[in-house]
């Protein structure tokens, strides 16, 4: 693990890179009491030449600086963090797996550590990195979910924390979670506002593909509007379609009535969800206010079980990290 401390009066001391060990802290530290807690997660991928590399890591630091100072967390250099990540990862590269769909699992967290009661700023935090191998998430090929949309529970609001990605955000959605899982479905559709609005998808962005109103393909994903986390998939999925240029790419809300009546009508092309675990997650089905709906995949291709767009965001992605498409995303460490 990387471990960097800070306290308000001397700053961050230097960094340890130390075997994975047990944290010792007092129970009255403010991380456990008022959720003083961040993290990123991003993961380093083993090319064909046995170069490390990672995808986009610097959008992780923004992220993750963003973060820390929703929470009122120390500020940290993005760019001098990485340098450290990469010595780590560096050190580390036997840990990172060499087959393709595997890699290694990177979890930078920061937490408030001063021990108080009281309310306020930290005067202490830690921030660390752990790793940890990971399998593919499709091992044969992909599995397209079903989703169950959440009309009782919220997981952002205007002015929230939605955009930011904190412990915080993610406990209370485990029970909707579990909820939406009991019922057979394996992700939950996350929706805000009175006209049902989609937002993210689990803990995935979302992106809807459809022939709009005006005959035109278009791919839309809700915008960036505080309610919705900044994911770097999101964000490569849009500049890859922008490149393209075969299509409309959009950010603006959508909402449910706009899905069922382009599904009713026979204008809805596919629906996935993106994140860094599953990279692209096609969604099959959405049950929503008492109503099945069936979304699109491939209907030339049904044994793909994904539509040909998310397919091809997929390989593309999957290209790139993997140093097969040279491109400037993929740094090589
Ligand atoms: N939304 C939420 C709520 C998430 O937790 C994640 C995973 N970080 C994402 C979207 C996807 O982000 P990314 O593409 O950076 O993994």
């Amino acid at each position: 693990m990387l471990a960097i401390e800070w306290n308000a009066n001397q700053g961050w001391s230097d960094p340890i890179i130390k075997p994975y060990e047990k944290i010792s802290l007092e129970p009255s530290a403010m991380v456990f009491h008022y959720s003083f807690e961040c993290f990123e997660g991003l993961k380093a991928y083993k090319d064909k030449d046995s170069n490390i590399r990672l995808f986009r890591p610097e959008l992780n630091m923004k992220r993750f600086k963003k973060s820390a100072a929703r929470l009122s967390l120390p500020h940290f250099n993005g760019d001098e963090l990485l340098e450290c990540l990469k010595k780590f990862i560096r050190l580390d590269e036997h840990w990172v797996p060499a087959e393709k769909g595997y890699s290694l699992y990177i979890r930078p967290s920061l937490i408030g550590t001063q021990e108080s009661l009281g309310v306020g700023a930290t005067s202490r935090a830690l921030l660390f990195i752990i790793c940890s191998p990971v399998g593919p998430y499709y091992k044969t090929g992909f599995k397209a979910v079903r989703l169950l949309a959440t009309t009782d529970y919220v997981r952002a609001w205007p002015g929230g924390t939605g955009d930011a990605k904190i412990g915080g955000n993610y406990a209370p959605c485990v029970k909707p979670q579990i909820e939406a899982a009991e019922r057979g479905f394996q992700q939950n559709l996350w929706l805000f506002g009175a006209d049902d609005e989609i937002t993210e998808v689990g803990t995935m962005n979302c992106f809807v593909l459809l022939k709009n109103e005006q005959g035109e393909t278009e791919l839309v994903t809700p915008p960036l509007d505080g309610t919705i986390l900044a994911g770097v998939t999101r964000d490569s999925i849009l500049s890859l379609a922008r490149s393209w240029n075969e299509f409309k790419v959009s950010e603006r809300k959508i909402t449910m009535l706009e899905v069922v009546k382009a599904q009713e009508e026979g204008r809805l092309l596919e629906m996935f969800g993106t994140g860094t675990a599953c990279i692209v997650s096609p969604i099959k089905g959405v049950h929503y206010r008492g109503r099945d709906l069936d979304i699109p995949l491939d209907p030339k291709n049904p044994s793909n079980n994904a539509g040909p767009t998310a397919k091809r965001f997929m390989d593309a992605l999957v290209g790139i990290q993997y140093g097969e498409i040279p491109h400037e995303w993929s740094v090589i460490v």
